[in-house]
This record gives structure tokens, C-alpha cells and sequence, in this order.
């Protein structure tokens, strides 16, 4: 592990300063569970790594414009505790399927957003696009859990994020802040900040200075905002490989609204598929003024795969993908046990 400088700053404008120093070459650390695995690989090099853990108003979970505020430094126990989340069912699904008190002790909802992808060429120096001599590695090498849809670029990873699917599904907005450049010496910076719906926050890389999402040096995500729950069905469904701690193959969140056993209103999201969260808008489009059953759900979870394109070692992700779809639909409807 190189050397670099370590901060723990206590208010917003201290974190935000301590980032945005070093020319924006800093990290943010919330539990660290995964940047600190990114440091000892040596994947990124931070000149410093702002601890944000002592930023007391971006901790736990409050009431905030009809809807709830997770703040960035809330571990996922806490959100698995808080009664204000009970009612997200879909968050709470994935914080099931984790099974590790060390990640689940520590981790935050933030840092799950920001984590960088687990494909094995990145990790192992190759870049974002894994490219070695004009080639991608991923197209001609051993590509089992790479993408199988938004892969016709040279991004080929696929978006490591396990709750950016239902807090997408969710409408979920971050609030990411900024300082604001000094204009003249002795003129106070201030924070600036921007309320961004999720959906927007993920981007695909053209190059491997981009990022993989909209992030720009020295910006983090202070807070993590849900809508009212009121009376929105939600569930995940992962398919996992192992029984321990794992990524998932593939994974779906979906929300409803049903009304008189019919689909009102339905948003659909793809994990682990493609490099960035993938919304199936045709499929919750189709759902709308039907009935939730099993068949109805089987193809809706079709539809969402139906522009599927598999590279070489993963096609059997797209059974498991339809899989996510249409469980996490059931799931949602309590039908799940009745198909199982
Ligand atoms: C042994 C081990 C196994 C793991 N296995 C899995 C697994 O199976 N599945 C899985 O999904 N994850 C896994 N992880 C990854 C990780 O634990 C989770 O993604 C966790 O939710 C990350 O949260 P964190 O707060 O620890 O993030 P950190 O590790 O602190 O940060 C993760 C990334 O996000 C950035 N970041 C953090 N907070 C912010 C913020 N507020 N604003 C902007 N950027 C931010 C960091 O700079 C870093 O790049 C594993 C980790 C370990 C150590």
C-alpha cells in the first residue's frame, strides 16, 4: 500500500475542503469496506483519504420533505433497525441477502452507490475498460460475470452497486455537495448543493479517465433521500452463487402501486447486468393495468431481457436476470412462496 494522507473532518465544510484539496485527488472513506481493499490492490491512489465517519450531520435517518433522509455515514445495521426503513422492504431485502456482520456493521448506503466494479481485469490494473495493446480483455477473455446488456461500448464491467437498483426503482435522490471555487483570496467557499435523482447518477465510461458516475473531484453524497413509502410494494431478488458473502450474478428491485389486484404504477431495475443500473421502462410500461399473476410476471420479466446481448462466457445471465425480474415481481406481490 502507498503512502497518504489521512483526514477526519467533523463538519461538512471541513470534508468538503479536506476533498477538494490535492487537486481533487482524495477519497472519500465512509466503513472502508471496500476502499480499503481498493488501497492495499493498489486500484486507486489517493494523495489523501477523508474519513467522514465524525461528520455528525450526515449520520442517521430523519424525516425529511415527506419522505426519509439517510445520511452517508449510516451504517446498513442502522438501517436495518430504523423504523422509518422498515417500510422500504426492497432496501431491507438486500441487507438480508448480505450475511456478513462485518459489512453490514460498517457499511453505508453511499458507499455501496460509489463502489467502483468488482470485474477482475479492473481490480487487477487494467483500467475501467480493460484494455491491454488496443484490445479489450473482456471481450476475448474469460467475460462469465461481465455485462449482457449496454456492452456494445468498451465498457464491459458491470455496475457493482447492490441497492442502486431498488433506490432507483424508489426514485431515490442524493444530495451531493460541492464548495464552491474561491473566487478571491479571503472570500469564503460555501457549500453548493444539488438534489440529483439517482437515475442519473451512474455513467458508462468511453475512457478510462472517466468515472462511473457523475461524481466529479472533491464531490461526495452527503444524503440519501425515499419518498414516501405510503402504499408502493417493493422487493429485491438477487440470484447469488454462494450462500456466504457474494456479488450478485444478477439482481432486480421493483416498486408498484396496485390498486384493485392491477398494476397502477410500476418501476422496474436491473442489477449486476450492465455497467450501470438498467431500468426496464418497456417492461413496467406493459405491467400497467394488468393483473400481477405468475404469467403476467413471466413476461414481463422477457421483456426486460428481450434486448439482452451476451458476450462469449455469459449468456446463462440472462435466465438468471428473467429469474431476478420475475421473482422480485412475486416477491413484491407475495407470491413468491407459492411459485418456489
Ligand atoms: C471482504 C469483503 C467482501 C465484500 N463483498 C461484497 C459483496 O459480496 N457484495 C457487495 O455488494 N459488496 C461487497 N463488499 C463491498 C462493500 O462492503 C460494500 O459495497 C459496502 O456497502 C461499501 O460501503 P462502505 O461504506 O464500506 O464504503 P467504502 O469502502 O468506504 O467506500 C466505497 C467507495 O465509495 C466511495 N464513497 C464512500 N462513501 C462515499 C460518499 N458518501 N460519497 C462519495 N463517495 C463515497 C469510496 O471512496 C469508495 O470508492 C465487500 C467488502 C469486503 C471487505
Amino acid at each position: 500500500m502507498r503512502n497518504f494522507e489521512y483526514a477526519r473532518p467533523e463538519t461538512e465544510v471541513e470534508a468538503l475542503e479536506l476533498l477538494s484539496e490535492h487537486g481533487g485527488n482524495t477519497a472519500v472513506l465512509a466503513g472502508g469496506t471496500d476502499l480499503m481493499n481498493l488501497l492495499k490492490r493498489d486500484v486507486i491512489q489517493p494523495a489523501r483519504v477523508v474519513d467522514i465517519k465524525n461528520v455528525s450531520s450526515w449520520k442517521g435517518i430523519t424525516h425529511h420533505d415527506g419522505g426519509v433522509l439517510i445520511g452517508a455515514n449510516t451504517t446498513l445495521d442502522e438501517i436495518n433497525e430504523h423504523a422509518l426503513a422498515a417500510d422500504y422492504r426492497s432496501l431491507i431485502d438486500v441487507i438480508e441477502g448480505i450475511r456478513a456482520i462485518q459489512i453490514t456493521a460498517n457499511g453505508t448506503l453511499a458507499g455501496d452507490l460509489c463502489q467502483l466494479p468488482h470485474c477482475w481485469y479492473f481490480r487487477n490494473g487494467y483500467g475501467l475498460l480493460a484494455m491491454k495493446d488496443g484490445e479489450s480483455l473482456v471481450a476475448t477473455g474469460d467475460n462469465r460475470y461481465h455485462a449482457i446488456l449496454g456492452n456494445s461500448g468498451p465498457a464491459k464491467f458491470v455496475s457493482a452497486s447492490r441497492f442502486a437498483p431498488s433506490t432507483i426503482a424508489w426514485d431515490a435522490k442524493i444530495r451531493v455537495a460541492t464548495l464552491t471555487p474561491s473566487e478571491r483570496e479571503g472570500v469564503e467557499r460555501v457549500v453548493r448543493e444539488e438534489w440529483l435523482p439517482l437515475e442519473y447518477f451512474f455513467q458508462t465510461p468511453k475512457t478510462n479517465s472517466q468515472g462511473v458516475t457523475v461524481l466529479k473531484p472533491g464531490q461526495l453524497i452527503t444524503h440519501v433521500w425515499l419518498p414516501a413509502a405510503s402504499d408502493t410494494r417493493s422487493a429485491t431478488y438477487e440470484v447469488l452463487e454462494l450462500c456466504g458473502l457474494d456479488q450478485p450474478q444478477a439482481s432486480a428491485a421493483c416498486c408498484l402501486g396496485i390498486d384493485g389486484g392491477v398494476v397502477r404504477s410500476a418501476k422496474i431495475v436491473l442489477g449486476h447486468v450492465a455497467p450501470t443500473p438498467w431500468i426496464a421502462y418497456e417492461a413496467a410500461k406493459w405491467l400497467v393495468g394488468q393483473p400481477l399473476t405468475a404469467d403476467i410476471a413471466e413476461t414481463a420479466s422477457r421483456m426486460a431481457l428481450a434486448k439482452a446481448t451476451p458476450l462469449s462466457h455469459n449468456d446463462y445471465k440472462v435466465q438468471m436476470a428473467e429469474t431476478a425480474v420475475r421473482r422480485a415481481l412475486l416477491k413484491a406481490t407475495n407470491q413468491l412462496g407459492e411459485v418456489l
